[in-house]
């Protein structure tokens, strides 16, 4: 029996995973700087998060979503209160594509509109709209090919106000990631942010935040697009936000026309999923998991531009890409099979960190020595 292939696998198995760190079969310990594509938040096994999913697999782990369900008022709340959105509507699904793929379709029966714009190098997933708007034409099928989603470049904000002039009323939604991730961790600038806000508001069409990578915290911030004032009509998450429970939601901040019956999921905000997102708030707020991600990212994005051999040093909060030349580009294989730390990558020599929130600082350090003695020896 063989799996399908779907990813290039590498010979390691995991088994266990503590805080930072995992551990494979034979009990080799790793730090983890990728945590599974930045899905684990709070780290991994964490107590409180443990307790509090058996807690609730043992009261109902699943009851149908035409029932109501305290648990997604619970979240909503905390969700609120941790985000800073006060009056906002929660919508719980499954994973990151099916959260886009919601936004989209919501933003297109709200405006009664059908072109998207979307930007180069963004991905937004792999169901039928949400791979439409991810620039990787290897990824989208025929049948997800279509003109309505238009492709503009990345931070340009002409290029954005040409387009919005010429069909500003066709368009449904903006979508875009305030940290670009699988793109290789470019940072939307605030003025383009802010012009996205503008024209979106001019022409009545829905700004969408891709947080699915760059949210929930990662960014030092809980939403990546917030600095400077900056809010969007529909927010859309996933990844972090159940700490590796499959949870994905939208936070939809606008006024939207009744849209009950439009959108659906049979297992979107069952219990246990509500148990696992609720933990992972509770501890982003008791121990300060926002701010520990901007400081500590801060150190390592300051302490990483000051090494000679990389080429670029990007990211927000813990959510870093270091961009080597291509000729270092194995230090990343090296790093996982001699200096045993788990890091991802975007294209081949970008080097992607997105670690947990609750990374220390001799993580920091312990990564920073072992990447530099990697370094001298390419
Ligand atoms: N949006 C962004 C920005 C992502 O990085 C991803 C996953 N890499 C997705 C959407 C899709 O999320 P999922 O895999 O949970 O469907």
């Amino acid at each position: 029996m063989k799996l399908y292939d779907v990813y290039p696998l590498n010979p390691i198995k995991i088994v266990k995973g503590k805080g930072t760190y995992v551990y494979d079969n034979k009990g080799q310990q790793y730090l983890d700087l990728y945590g599974g594509h930045a899905v684990i938040s709070i780290g991994h096994t964490h107590p409180h998060y443990v307790k509090r999913v058996e807690d609730q697999l043992h009261k109902i782990g699943f009851y149908s979503n035409s029932i109501e369900n305290v648990l997604q008022h619970q979240v909503a709340e905390l969700l609120g209160k941790a985000s800073g959105l006060t009056d906002y509507q929660l919508f719980l699904c499954n994973s990151g594509a099916e959260a886009n793929e919601n936004a989209l379709k919501l933003a297109s029966f709200h405006t009664g509109r059908k072109k998207v714009i979307a930007f180069h190098n963004a991905f937004h997933g792999r169901t039928s709209l949400a791979v439409s708007a991810t620039d990787n034409t290897k990824i989208i099928a025929p049948v997800n090919q279509t003109d309505n989603i238009v492709f503009l470049p990345f931070n340009d904000e002409e290029a954005l106000e040409n387009t919005f002039k010429i069909s500003g009323y066709e368009i449904a939604a903006v979508i875009v990631e305030g940290v670009q991730g699988v793109g290789g961790i470019q940072v939307a600038t605030d003025n383009f942010l802010a012009k996205i806000r503008s024209l979106t508001q001019q022409y009545e069409a829905v700004f969408i935040a891709d947080e699915v990578q760059c949210g929930y915290g990662r960014s030092g911030a809980f939403y990546s697009i917030n600095s400077n004032g900056i809010q969007a009509d529909i927010y859309t998450m996933a990844k972090g936000m159940g700490n590796g429970f499959p949870v994905g939601a939208l936070a939809i901040t606008c006024q939207i026309k009744p849209w009950y019956g439009q959108l659906g999921t049979t297992f979107g905000g069952n219990h246990l999923a509500c148990a696992a997102a609720l933990a992972v708030l509770e501890v982003i707020e008791r121990d300060n998991l926002i701010e520990n991600a901007a400081v500590i990212g801060a150190y390592l994005i300051s302490e990483l531009k000051k090494i000679d051999k990389i080429q670029e040093v990007r990211g927000k909060g813990l959510m870093i890409g270091i961009d080597l030349p291509l000729e270092l580009k194995n230090v990343q294989r090296d790093l996982l099979f001699k200096d045993y730390i788990f890091t991802g990558t975007a294209s081949p020599n970008v080097i992607r960190l997105l670690p947990a929130l609750n990374l220390t600082q001799s993580d920091a350090d312990l990564f920073l020595d072992k990447f530099t003695s990697r370094l001298q020896q390419f």
